[in-house]
């Protein structure tokens, strides 16, 4: 099963994503989580998203689809996989579905977890991230059950440099001028599925299980 999550940022994409995968074994594929990775290693790639991103601004397509199409050609993913961040562009959507045709394949959902703007601040300005492994957690909705520290790895939570205020602010309006027009696309496609992302985890979880049996 091959799933796109769709969404502005704090939507509850990545929140999904890591259920859906445990779920039916599939990776998790996040381009956030990988340009941070490559921030912290000090790699190439690193210093050159880490500019765009501390904007509030899109990583180039230039920069983003090969790395994503690489690593969807992983031996993990060929039971499937679920891609959470990517694509955010259409040239990315084309890209990617592009890339399966070579293969024969095709994606099969696209989950849009929608949430209105204005639950979006509270969203970001309460999330609180692990240093260490990546874990997301909210300080009112989903709190650590170690205070300050990570509760899988006990790393130090911290609040993402672009997730202030001034900079979800950007991000949202980048997200309705280039990633927004992908509900559309995958309306076309006919695999668009929307969610109610206002609900709660639990509940968002299961009408996206609703979906995907
Ligand atoms: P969120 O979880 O809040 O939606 P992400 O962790 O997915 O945010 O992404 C953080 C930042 O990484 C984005 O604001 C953007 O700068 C960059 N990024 C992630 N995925 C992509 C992508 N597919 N294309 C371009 N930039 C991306
Ligand atoms: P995205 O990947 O779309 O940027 P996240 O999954 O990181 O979003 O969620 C953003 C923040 O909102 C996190 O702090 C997360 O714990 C919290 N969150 C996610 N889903 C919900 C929900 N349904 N209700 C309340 N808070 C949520
Ligand atoms: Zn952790």
């Amino acid at each position: 099963m091959k799933i796109v999550m769709l969404g502005a940022p704090g939507a509850g994409k990545g929140t999904q994503a890591k259920r859906i995968a445990a779920q039916f074994g599939i990776p998790h594929i996040s381009t956030g989580d990988i340009f941070r990775a490559n921030i912290k290693n000090g790699t190439e790639l690193g210093k050159k998203a880490k500019s765009f991103m501390d904007q509030g601004l899109l990583v180039p397509d230039e920069l983003t689809v090969d790395l994503v199409i690489d690593r969807l050609g992983q031996d993990d993913c060929k039971k499937g996989y679920i891609l959470d961040g990517f694509p955010r562009t259409i040239p990315q959507a084309e890209a990617l579905d592009k890339a399966l045709a070579g293969k024969g394949e095709k994606m099969d959902y696209a989950v849009d977890v929608d949430v209105p703007d204005e639950n979006i601040i509270s969203r970001m300005s309460g999330r609180r991230a692990c240093t260490g492994c990546g874990a997301t957690y909210h300080i009112v909705y989903n709190p650590s059950q170690k205070g300050d520290n990570c509760q899988v790895c006990g790393e130090a939570l911290i609040l993402r440099d672009d997730d202030k205020p001034e900079t979800v602010q950007k991000r949202l309006s980048v997200y309705h001028e280039q990633t927004q027009p992908l509900i559309e696309y995958y309306q076309g496609k006919g695999i668009l599925k929307t969610v109610d992302g206002t609900k709660n985890m639990d509940e968002v979880f299961e009408e996206i299980l609703g979906i995907l049996k």
